[in-house]
């Protein structure tokens, strides 16, 4: 009913989604030995999913949850790992500032992460933040929170640097590769796209913003939403230069009230514009039918920073439009398929995934090869949506 070729060849793994957490998953299963076969609808890096727009923010304090900090930790290494590997630069290091009332949620859970941790850091008082980070005109009642392990990564090299890697370790990655549905038994699972049948011993599903049609009966509803990043260009770009080496302006987040923040980059060497962006759930969208189509709103959204950012006013050269797949508490969802014991699902990933994709990757790979993995995650698993 489905394919008009079956492919016999059994793989041990198949990735359905090969974007940031399938590309991870590729690279750590064929480094591993697996024999993996990874299916993406798309190209590798591509503009309508969840992981485009040339920049993913790297923060070890994790204001979100301290349970994070394990994972982070283990990324950090993960990433330089993928850089010595393929003598790709992919991570800048340029240091993350934080900016915010004390009792803020980014501003306490950044300081309590830390604490918990014994992450280096510094916090900032309103005068050493005007001493120091000029560019910032805060409230009289915010404060400064840095921490120097912390940057950006480039995420469509990212993807595709990984891919490279698990290609030149014999995995076989296709693009132009739809997924139709799948079925799976104890031992076996069969992936069908529009042309073919492939089977495996066990299924890896990071199909992000289209995770829930792919597991339907997963009992968790997953929300995609539309999201806009903006690039302006100040008149003076000097203050938000940052040289590439850790010198100059930093990654900076900006904490609200409401639990939303505005965030942005440095400006780097052999760039002339300054990205921000807000972080809050945007408008309920379908993953096929995304509106990017930039209304003055959505301008309105990520300039209404310049009150705290003022030297950053200019036109807007350029935006995009990309999609958040929102779990119900905004943890990911990292576990064994409710129903299947060889299909292991990563969704939900509500817009601050991406820094993880080596250590997420690794367990994944693990999970789908040996059942288990060291990397601290339960608390990750669906288990607390049934509490
Ligand atoms: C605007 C924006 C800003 C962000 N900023 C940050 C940040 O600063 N730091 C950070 O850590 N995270 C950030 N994130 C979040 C991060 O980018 C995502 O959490 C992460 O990219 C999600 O990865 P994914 O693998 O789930 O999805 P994707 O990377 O989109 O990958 C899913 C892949 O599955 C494929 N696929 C889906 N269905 C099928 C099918 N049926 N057949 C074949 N292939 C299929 C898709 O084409 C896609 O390539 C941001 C996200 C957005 C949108």
């Amino acid at each position: 009913m489905f394919g008009i070729l079956i492919r016999l060849a059994m793989h041990d793994v198949i990735v359905l989604g090969v974007g940031t957490f399938g590309a991870a998953a590729c690279e750590a299963l064929a480094r591993g030995g697996a024999k993996v076969l990874g299916l993406e609808q798309f190209s590798v890096a591509h503009n309508r999913g969840s992981h485009h727009g040339k920049s993913r923010m790297f923060r070890m304090a994790y204001y979100e949850h301290p349970d994070y900090v394990p994972l982070l930790q283990r990324a950090h290494e993960g990433w330089k790992a993928l850089e010595s590997r393929s003598g790709v630069r992919l991570f800048h290091e340029v240091g993350a500032l934080y900016l915010g009332h004390p009792q803020s949620e980014l501003m306490a859970g950044s300081l309590e992460a830390a604490r918990r941790h014994g992450l280096a850091h510094r916090v900032l008082s309103r005068a050493d933040l005007a001493r120091e980070f000029p560019p910032f005109h805060v409230p009289d009642d915010h404060a400064g929170f840095l921490e120097r392990r912390a940057g950006f990564v480039l995420p469509e090299l990212a993807i595709e640097t990984m891919v490279d890697l698990a290609r030149r370790s014999g995995a076989t990655v296709l693009e132009g590769a739809r997924v139709k549905g799948w079925t799976a038994d104890g031992g076996s699972v069969t992936v069908h796209t529009e042309s073919a049948a492939y089977s495996a011993r066990a299924l890896i599903v990071t199909a992000g913003a289209w995770s829930g049609r792919l597991i339907a009966d997963l009992g968790v509803p997953l929300v995609v939403t539309r999201q806009v990043l903006g690039w302006v260009q100040p008149a003076s770009d000097e203050p938000f230069r940052n040289d590439g080496e850790g010198n100059g302006f930093p990654c900076w987040a900006l904490g609200y009230a409401d639990g939303s923040l505005h965030y942005g980059f440095p400006i780097m060497p052999g760039e002339s514009a300054l990205k921000i962006a807000l972080h809050a759930r945007g408008v309920e969208a379908d993953p096929d039918r995304l509106d990017r189509t930039i209304t003055p709103d959505d301008e309105a959204t990520f300039r209404s920073v310049m009150g705290v950012l003022p030297g950053a006013r200019g036109p807007t050269v350029r935006t995009c439009v990309c999609m958040y797949t929102n779990s119900p508490d905004g943890h990911f969802i990292i576990d064994r398929h409710p129903r299947h014991t060889n299909v292991w699902l990563a969704c939900g990933f509500s817009g601050h995934g991406f820094k993880f994709a080596p250590a997420i990757g690794g367990a994944m790979a693990d999970l789908a090869m040996r059942g288990r993995t060291d990397l601290p995650i339960e608390f990750l698993s669906m288990k607390r949506f049934r509490s």
